[in-house]
């Protein structure tokens, strides 16, 4: 596939922006391609992990913030895993996303970074995910709190997701977790 990169002043920066944050080392990619091979959303989005790697290589600016990878990526490992040069693409995500967060650009569709907090909200209150509250809450921040609701009744029945909080996580040591990863300047 032929890969067209319109080449932006921003570019420079953000290459190293994410090596930095990744801790990586883009030009040691030789674009043998195993990552996207091995990647299991790489047929769902607009450019699979080698050819976002590709595109940072080239100078790609702030529109490599719109991909959608960088929203779909399921932080599986797998690239990483597959990679001969041990560049971890996975790392190279979330330097991404923090990258766009911090920018304010638009996502393709519904709000991951929102989904995201509520997640981590959950975990850091009962040491594991608790999903139901997680999709209440992450609904109320949307404004779309009927969505999909048709769809709970299915997921109480078969089991796929529980009723009550879970129990029996080390929360304090789940908190240090958090109190040890979090970002400079925040308060919480
Ligand atoms: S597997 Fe590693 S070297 Fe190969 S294309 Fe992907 S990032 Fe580059
Ligand atoms: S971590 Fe993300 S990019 Fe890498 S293989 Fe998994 S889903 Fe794909």
């Amino acid at each position: 596939m032929t890969i067209k990169i319109k080449k932006q002043p921003s570019g420079e920066s953000l290459r190293a922006a994410v090596e930095q944050l990744a801790g990586v080392d883009l030009s040691t990619c030789y674009q043998c391609k195993k990552c996207s091979i091995g990647c299991p959303v790489a047929g769902l989005v607009a450019s699979p992990p080698s050819e976002i790697i590709r595109r940072l290589q080239l100078g790609a600016g702030d529109e490599l913030l719109q991909t959608d990878l960088i929203w779909t990526c399921l932080s599986c490992d797998t690239c990483y895993a597959r990679c001969p040069n041990e560049i971890n693409f996975a790392g190279i995500i979330d330097a991404l996303r923090a990258v766009s967060l911090e920018k304010g650009v638009a996502r393709p569709q519904g709000n991951p970074p929102l989904f995201n907090r509520r997640f981590l909200d959950t975990v850091k209150s009962y040491g594991r995910a608790y999903d139901l509250q997680m999709l209440a809450a992450y609904k109320l921040g949307t404004g779309k709190f009927t969505a999909d609701m048709e769809k709970l009744p299915a997921l109480l029945k078969k089991g796929k997701m529980a009723v009550l909080p879970p129990s029996g996580a080390d929360k304090n040591k789940v908190k240090r977790i958090f109190a040890a990863t979090k970002p400079k300047g925040k308060s919480k």
